[in-house]
């Protein structure tokens, strides 16, 4: 069962992941979470869309499981200036697509499920995913993200479908 919107739990901020006095332990939430997330079709999940208070969430897709991945406790280092408009669905709106102008490419850093500080680069689809996810535990969707008539062409074009 993932939240859906308009549940107020998607419009709170996630706190910190502490790896030192865990709220669930990280390696069985890595696999739930990515299991929730495949059985649903998704690209990403984050902890909140699941009912769970924390900085976490999930990307990855269900044909390649093993390269699935945790983010717990992300945060941008970077970020390049130049944007782009990419379409992106939510599992908590479903069945809404919209473009949403994000960066082309960022650096990330974020813990894994050990605890390990890790870095690395995104674009392209990873890079929209990333903050996609992010956005989600600072509280914020996509909807949040566009004006009012571009949610409402999106959304009546999903009620054609
Ligand atoms: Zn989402």
């Amino acid at each position: 069962m993932i939240v859906q919107y308009p549940d107020p739990i998607l419009k709170e901020k996630m706190p910190e992941f502490d790896f030192n006095n865990p709220i669930l332990d990280p390696i069985q939430l890595e696999k739930d979470m990515l299991e929730a997330m495949y059985q649903h079709d998704g690209i990403g999940l984050a902890a909140n869309q699941m009912g769970i208070r924390t900085r976490m969430f999930v990307m990855g897709h269900k044909n390649l499981p093993e390269n699935g991945m945790a983010f717990f406790n992300p945060e941008i280092i970077a970020n390049t200036e130049e944007v782009e408009d990419l379409e992106e669905g939510c599992l908590s709106f479903p069945g809404i697509f919209v473009k949403i102008k994000r960066p082309t490419s960022i650096k990330a850093r974020w813990q894994n499920a050990k605890g390990e500080v890790m870095e690395s680069v995104f674009s392209d689809y990873e890079c929209k995913c990333f903050l996609h996810e992010l956005d989600h535990l600072e509280g914020i969707v996509f909807r949040d993200r566009v004006s009012s008539l571009k949610w409402t062409l999106a959304t009546n074009k999903s009620k054609r479908k």
